[in-house]
């Protein structure tokens, strides 16, 4: 099927959501690196999660999900940009038991010593629009000090508390697809007519309808029919789907500006102790290779050129 985001409302518009659906993108990122099951459908969820968030805000640049592990799990990164391009990486411990062994419990994956954190950030695109980047910090645990299940259980939480909005997250994967949907609750309007339906009282019921819906179906079905399955007795409008694709925003340029802020003295002892600078990308596995001529290139333009983060795009 084709990788599609679709942004959806429903009846008098209290309630809003978004179905994404990975299919190549998905392939792509696995193409990449062999990651235990386990990693790997944590990886494919932030993947989702971070494409359905990016859906549903209004902000011009990177939503980054990202999550440091104490466990099995040291580190996982999943990436959207504004215009649906998508990458992800993880990075397991060293001493990683065999697939069998690993935990598939989220906590035991990544806050095995309580100590694993996960973090949202919105990056801007143009650091001269005047948009301020933005971290939120998303709990691994409920206000009693419980383990979330889940990260759509992390997220749904995260959405409620810090952003204010009530949602329900749903999140699946399976070697082919990964998959979400995200219900949230409209703020009510000022002037709502008398009689009218309260917000609550939609969106507890689109609520109960989606809890209907299994991790099967909406991995088997297009977005379009997960819609029609839940929301058949409902007044649905869609707005134009958009295509969600593997993307890496890797550059030599990016890849310049670390070694500049590596220093020189650094990256002239690894070049005399190597010959060049090799480095690879952990998202998409490209490799950039600088040696003498170029390294002194770059610390050269550091004079005459603006600093690397303002060409990113
Ligand atoms: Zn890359």
């Amino acid at each position: 099927m084709n990788d599609q985001l679709v942004k959806f409302m429903l009846g008098t518009g209290h309630v809003r959501g978004v179905l994404v659906r990975l299919d190549a993108t998905w392939a792509e990122l696995q193409k990449r690196r062999n990651y235990p099951q386990a990693i790997s459908a944590l990886v494919g969820q932030m993947a989702a999660a971070s494409t359905l968030m990016a859906g549903s805000l209004k902000f011009d640049g990177a939503l980054v999900l990202q999550i440091q592990g104490d466990g099995p799990l040291k580190l996982a990164v999943a990436e959207c940009q504004p215009d649906f391009g998508v990458r992800a990486t993880a990075k397991m411990a060293d001493d990683l038991p065999d697939d069998a062994a690993l935990p598939t419990e989220l906590s035991a994956l990544v806050n095995l010593h309580g100590k694993g954190r996960c973090a949202i950030t919105l990056d801007p695109r143009n650091p001269d629009s005047g948009l301020q980047p933005y971290q939120g910090i998303v709990a691994l645990t409920d206000p009693q000090g419980e383990t979330l299940p889940t990260l759509a259980a992390m997220l749904e939480q995260y959405l409620a508390q810090s952003e204010q909005i009530d949602s329900m997250l749903m999140l699946a994967s399976n070697a082919q697809s990964v998959c979400g949907l995200l219900l949230q609750r409209m703020p009510a309007a000022q002037n709502a007519a008398e009689g009218a339906e309260q917000p609550e009282e939609a969106y507890a019921r689109a609520r109960h309808l989606a809890a209907t819906l299994t991790p099967e179906e909406l991995l088997q079905l297009a977005p379009e029919d997960v819609l029609r399955r839940l929301f058949w007795e409902e007044e649905v409008r869609v707005f134009e789907p958009q295509s969600p694709r593997f993307h890496c925003t890797c550059s030599r340029e990016r890849v310049a500006g670390m070694l500049r802020m590596l220093g020189r003295d650094e990256v002239e002892s690894i070049l005399a102790e190597q010959g060049e600078v090799d480095v690879r990308c952990e998202f998409c596995g490209q490799g950039y290779a600088f040696d003498a001529i170029d390294a002194a290139q770059v610390f050269l333009n550091t004079v005459a050129q603006p600093p690397v983060a303002s060409n990113r795009h």
